[in-house]
């Protein structure tokens, strides 16, 4: 048979997602892959119904459409301290996943090196390869997952183009200091470095911490791109619309990555979610407020049956130890991909393992996301005490 490209032998499938695969197939509790099992804004799904009968249904402006882009001009303008010419520094994507796709391979040629911070997101793995680039991992060490300047600078002075940051960082709740993304900031400047952001949870940053955009610190707008997506603060993950925003040289760029990637971001999405960015701040402090309630739900349940948990700062994900369970005979050998199998199985509820989102050989963490509602938390927590009382 015809070979295939060596590209694809160096990676799998995404096991977030096979973990929701595994999840349906077993008609478990699914806490694996984050999306919310809630509506978007009545708003969005009137100006949806709306659009079927008024369009657009063809193609938009490959680098979105013009309102859309307007819009989100003028929401990020604000939250950037600076204007946003939504002519020249955004492109609309399918998703914040294209958006980071589109930026590594906008900045990155074959061989060039990328700083990425260990844990991550386990996309910008197959970002990196798809693109040529070699990832260097910089340790965020638990658990407060803190970094070490040195290691950053060590990897720009090899020569790395630029650095992801995830913020909030998916899997670890983490949320960057504006000291910390300053140093990591200064770093790129000096050594004429990117910085890609990937801010899908920016609305998800729980008292007492804030969100810092780093397109917004002094100096950083011309060496930042920043990806987002509407998938997390409207609840639409499935719509798939999302954007890059950086200076207008890099987003001339990436708009050619774009147009061939994919064309464009479904038009009459677009056009329905306008009514979307032009939601009043109220809207994003009840976001805000309904995520803090989840997470504090789900996090006194974990408490109550004993499950060892980090406290995330950000994001709807929550990280579980499993070490205690790892170190019981009838588990003997397993890895962390194993255990989760079995919990969808046995226990009936699905979590990721933590080993896809760490270069370090982690195996005794899961991850959990609250994007649903207080009855399935419950029902979740529930099923998880007979987990828990394997330990007694
Ligand atoms: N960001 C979500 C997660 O980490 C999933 C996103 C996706 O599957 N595209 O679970």
């Amino acid at each position: 048979m015809p070979a295939l490209s060596d590209r694809v032998g160096t990676f799998t499938d995404s096991v977030i997602r096979r973990m929701t695969r595994i999840s349906n197939q077993y008609g478990a509790i699914n806490l694996s892959q984050g999306f919310p099992d809630f509506d978007p804004p009545r708003e969005m799904l009137d100006a949806l119904a709306r659009v079927a009968y008024t369009g657009p249904h063809q193609y938009a402006v490959t680098y979105g459409a013009q309102n859309f882009r307007e819009a989100l001009a003028q929401k990020q303008s604000k939250a950037f301290g600076r204007e946003v010419d939504p002519n020249k520094e955004i492109v609309v994507t399918c998703g914040g996943t294209e958006a980071m796709m589109c930026a590594v391979m906008t900045i990155c040629n074959p061989g060039d090196k990328i700083l990425v911070f260990s844990p991550f997101y386990e996309n910008y793995g197959a970002d990196a390869i798809l693109s040529g680039a070699e990832p260097i991992y910089v340790p965020l060490v638990p658990p407060d997952y803190q970094f070490d300047r040195s290691i950053i600078e060590e990897g720009f002075r090899q020569g790395a183009k630029g650095i992801i940051v995830c913020n909030p960082s998916n899997p670890c709740g983490k949320v960057f200091t504006r000291q910390e993304l300053m140093d990591i900031g200064e770093l790129a400047l000096k050594y004429d470095a990117f910085v890609i952001t990937d801010e899908v949870y920016e609305h998800l940053v729980y008292a007492p911490n804030h969100h810092v955009c780093m397109a917004s610190l002094p100096g950083m707008y011309d060496h930042t791109i920043t990806c987002n997506s509407l998938s997390k603060t409207y609840s639409i993950t499935g719509w798939r619309l999302g954007y890059l925003i950086g200076p207008a040289y890099v987003v001339e760029g990436a708009k050619k990555v774009h147009d061939f990637l994919t064309v464009g971001a479904p038009a009459p999405l677009q056009e329905a979610a306008v009514v979307g960015l032009e939601f009043p701040q109220s809207y994003y402090d009840d976001l805000l407020a309904l995520y803090t309630a989840k997470r504090d739900h789900l996090l006194a349940g974990l408490e109550k049956i004993g499950l060892k948990h980090n406290i995330p700062q950000g994001t709807y994900f929550v990280l579980v130890d499993i070490q205690d369970f790892l170190n019981l005979p009838q588990f003997a050998g397993y890895t962390d991909l194993q255990f989760c199998e079995w919990m969808i199985r046995e226990i009936g509820v699905a979590a990721v393992p933590g080993s896809s989102f760490f270069r370090e050989p982690v195996n005794h963490l899961i991850r959990l996301h609250f994007a649903r509602s207080e009855e399935v938390l419950d029902e979740a927590v529930r099923r998880l005490a007979r987990l828990a009382d394997l330990l007694k």
